[in-house]
């Protein structure tokens, strides 16, 4: 039964304390730890940690900046937010359609935060778990190295219906997105004809003139806070180079030297931080550059990527658990796709595609590890991933996997799937969910129980993998690409800030009526 509250609930427990500005938590975090003797004897001990969690309770006024902003998502996402604000519906063929935030975890999924008297699970919107900014109320700008205005831009990229785009089209024409950097050496060639709209300088020049449109931006809408989100194409990976990107120091010395092996992304990453804004990177490539990860340390400023993860990559996640779990194993994935967008010309390109290739080819690597009967150590199951650019579907982007799975007493299962992705309506709610989280982490800070200062949590975002297909994750821990794991933990962390305890899903109130 679907019982959806209203938004407002409090906890009532000796462990949570409302204040004024902030909810207070106690919390004991139960965990065990597992120790194994030179004899291979395993013991395990569970172990209890104490954290006290306090959110600010006050939604600031958030800006979103998206570099790539007059591509697929960034319309998409722009013309969405309008016709959500305003409530503005349109014809299709089907009938009349009303806007809505389908796809986005915070705006249209549920939580359980319990049962009634009578065993009825009790849901809520997730977005009501602890205050978050609303996605109509975010203020939008950003960057492109093309100039269209955003109307033209959202016609360029065909993904809404015709009837909703005359619709916005007088608003989304007041906005034009601000020059950007373009380098020809790290997005697709093919990319050039579109690039009118650059930073002329140094490229020392041209961060500062990020760092400034950043603050004008702030300033000019009176934000409190402003997060950017890289939108924008697939670049090539930037070398690792000793001296050049491997400390903060150098990154930021490469910078005013103008190295070439600065990406674009990685300049955008450095003034975000410099200006004490998250950065997201929605892209596969490596933008968090060493060095870029250390400054964003030293700053404390949030970071979190790599590369929506929308489509197939999403099913990959959920579907690879179902069959490891199950004790079936996967003997190989075989993953083609062709797509007709912007996006897809880009990845037509050798070293474009690489990027991708290396952020779709991970996702498994965490849930074949954890069966040692499945798989011997180091062994994988096979995993093709091929992209074609195909004009005419759009951004229509098919997906066609093959699951060839080993089952019982040699048997083989096969599942084949074809999924019609339509990319940037499955992408742009992502853009959402990272930065309205990434906002809400920004309030909430921790201690243990011998600190005195509530300290946030580290740099790196790694609860934000959900959105994500190849999680950026501090250093030295652990990468989970597992859907419902990912999922759990945000849920879980939020709970631990109001002072519930993780969801455990035994029903043993069910045995006790
Ligand atoms: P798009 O090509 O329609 O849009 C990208 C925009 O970025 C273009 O308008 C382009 O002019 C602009 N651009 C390129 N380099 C730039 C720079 N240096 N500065 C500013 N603007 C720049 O692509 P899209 O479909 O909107 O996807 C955007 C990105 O998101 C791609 O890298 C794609 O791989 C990634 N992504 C998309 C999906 C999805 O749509 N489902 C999923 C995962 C990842």
């Amino acid at each position: 039964m679907n019982n959806n509250t209203s938004s407002h609930f409090k906890v009532n427990s000796k462990n949570v304390t409302y204040t004024k500005d902030h909810i207070v938590s106690n919390y004991w975090y139960k965990n065990s730890k597992v120790e194994t003797s030179g004899h291979g004897e395993i013991t395990v001990t569970p172990t209890e940690k104490f954290f006290q969690f306090r959110t600010q309770l006050k939604v600031p006024k958030v800006g979103l900046m998206m570099v790539g902003w007059g591509g697929n998502n960034g319309s998409t996402l722009t013309a969405s937010i309008i016709a959500n604000r305003q409530n503005i519906s349109w014809e299709t063929k089907e009938g009349t359609q009303q806007p809505n935030y389908y796809g986005s975890l915070t705006q249209a999924s549920t939580l359980s935060i319990g049962k009634d008297n009578n065993q009825n699970e009790v849901f809520i919107p997730f977005n009501k778990i602890l205050p978050m900014v609303h996605p109509n109320d975010l203020v939008l700008g950003g960057w492109d190295i093309s100039s269209l205005n955003l109307a033209d831009a959202m016609k360029r990229a065909k993904v809404l219906d015709y009837d909703l785009q005359r619709q916005v089209s007088k608003e989304m024409e007041q906005f034009s997105p601000l020059p950007s950097v373009y380098s020809p050496d790290f997005i697709a060639g093919n990319q050039a004809d579109r690039a009118d709209n650059l930073i002329k300088g140094t490229m020392q020049e041209q961060m500062e003139q990020i760092r400034k449109d950043i603050k004008n931006f702030k300033q000019l809408h009176d934000l409190d806070t402003v997060i950017v989100l890289w939108t924008a194409n697939t670049e090539r990976y930037a070398d690792i180079i000793p001296g050049v990107n491997e400390t903060m120091e150098e990154l930021l010395e490469s910078i005013k030297k103008g190295h070439e092996e600065v990406s674009p992304s990685t300049l955008f990453a450095v003034a975000s931080i410099l200006e004490g804004s998250p950065f997201i990177n929605g892209s596969p490539q490596n933008t968090f550059v060493p060095g870029c990860i250390q400054l964003a340390n030293a700053k404390k400023v949030y970071i979190g990527g790599d590369d929506f993860k929308s489509g197939q990559t999403k099913m990959k996640s959920v579907l690879v658990d179902f069959l490891v779990n199950a004790g079936i194993k996967p003997l190989s994935i075989t993953s083609y796709n062709h797509l007709g967008n912007n996006d897809g010309k880009n990845l037509n390109e050798q070293k474009q595609f690489r990027s991708k290739e290396i952020s779709k080819s991970s996702v498994v690597d965490d849930m074949v590890a954890a069966n040692g009967i499945l798989y011997k150590k180091d062994e994988h199951p096979d995993h093709i991933v091929v992209i074609k650019y195909c004009p005419s579907v759009g951004d229509s982007k098919r997906a066609l996997d093959e699951y060839v799975s080993e089952i019982f007493m040699g048997g083989r299962n096969t599942i084949s799937m074809f999924n019609v992705c339509e990319d940037s309506l499955l992408a742009s709610p992502l853009i959402l969910d990272l930065v309205i989280l990434t906002e809400l982490m920004q309030r909430i800070e921790y201690r243990n129980s011998s600190e005195e200062e509530f300290r946030p949590f580290n740099s790196v975002l790694s609860i934000l993998s959900y959105m994500l297909k190849a999680p950026l994750v501090p250093e030295g821990t652990p990468v989970i690409n597992a859907l419902s794991k990912q999922r759990s933990a945000l849920e879980n962390i939020f709970r631990a800030c109001i002072g519930l305890d993780p969801i455990n899903d035994m029903m043993l109130e069910c045995q006790d009526i």
